[in-house]
């Protein structure tokens, strides 16, 4: 779906995402990702709400076709509903998982198998395709992530407690988005372990010459 500019564009990266999302242009775990966050935030949800009013009201005026990139974003929307018989009551009371993530992960928040990979600091790949790479974070109550900076653009959501960096302080429900330029330490709240679901896409890093004329296009990207 193509979208004229909005009348006033997106300040925030946060809104640009939401955008992103009302378009139906996100890969899956992003989609997700903001899923959960509209789930947890009534604000970005009445923002995406009056987005897609727009949007449609776009294809409604607009040209050919318009009900295929509707349809898919429908048939989208559709495959983050839970399917499996049985666990509707379980599924909504996950204290920290919201329905979509629970599905999309596939296991309550109590279940995850997560790999230790720092002191107090724990991760599960739910998976990493396409250069689009989906993760749980656990941190303990206090701790540091050392400083780092990324390959492109990292989303986060926060699940569980709380988190700080040097873009601000997020807790359950708020989206933090770091980009490639952007070196922080985040630093979770003391008073509570702290679950997020990050979402990176990373742009491909290649060597020698034919490879550089790729890394050259895609840079331009
Ligand atoms: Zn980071």
């Amino acid at each position: 779906m193509k979208h004229h500019a909005p009348p006033s564009s997106p300040a925030r990266p946060l809104d640009a995402l939401l955008a992103q999302y009302a378009s139906g242009a996100l890969p899956p775990p992003l989609h997700v990702l903001v899923a959960s966050h509209l789930d947890l935030n009534k604000e970005s949800e009445a923002f995406v709400g009056q987005l897609e009013t727009l949007g449609g009201l776009e294809l409604a005026r607009q040209a050919p076709r318009p009900l295929a990139s509707r349809d898919r974003m429908l048939a989208d929307i559709m495959t983050l509903d839970p399917v499996e018989p049985g666990g509707e009551g379980a599924r909504s009371a996950d204290p920290v998982f919201t329905p979509a993530l629970l599905d999309y992960v596939g296991c309550s928040s109590a279940d995850v198998p997560w790999r230790a990979v720092l002191p107090g600091v724990k991760e599960y790949v739910i998976s990493d395709r396409n250069g689009v790479e989906a993760k749980l974070f656990w941190i303990k109550a206090g701790r540091k992530i050392p400083s780092h900076t990324h390959q492109g653009q990292e989303v986060t959501l926060v699940l569980k407690g709380g988190f700080a960096d040097i873009s601000g302080r997020y807790r359950r429900g708020e989206i933090a988005v770091a980009d490639e330029d952007m070196d922080h330490k985040p630093v979770a709240d003391m008073n509570e372990d702290c679950i997020c679901f990050a979402v990176t896409d990373a742009p491909l890093k290649l060597t020698g010459p034919v490879a550089r004329f790729f890394q050259g296009l895609l840079s331009k990207h």
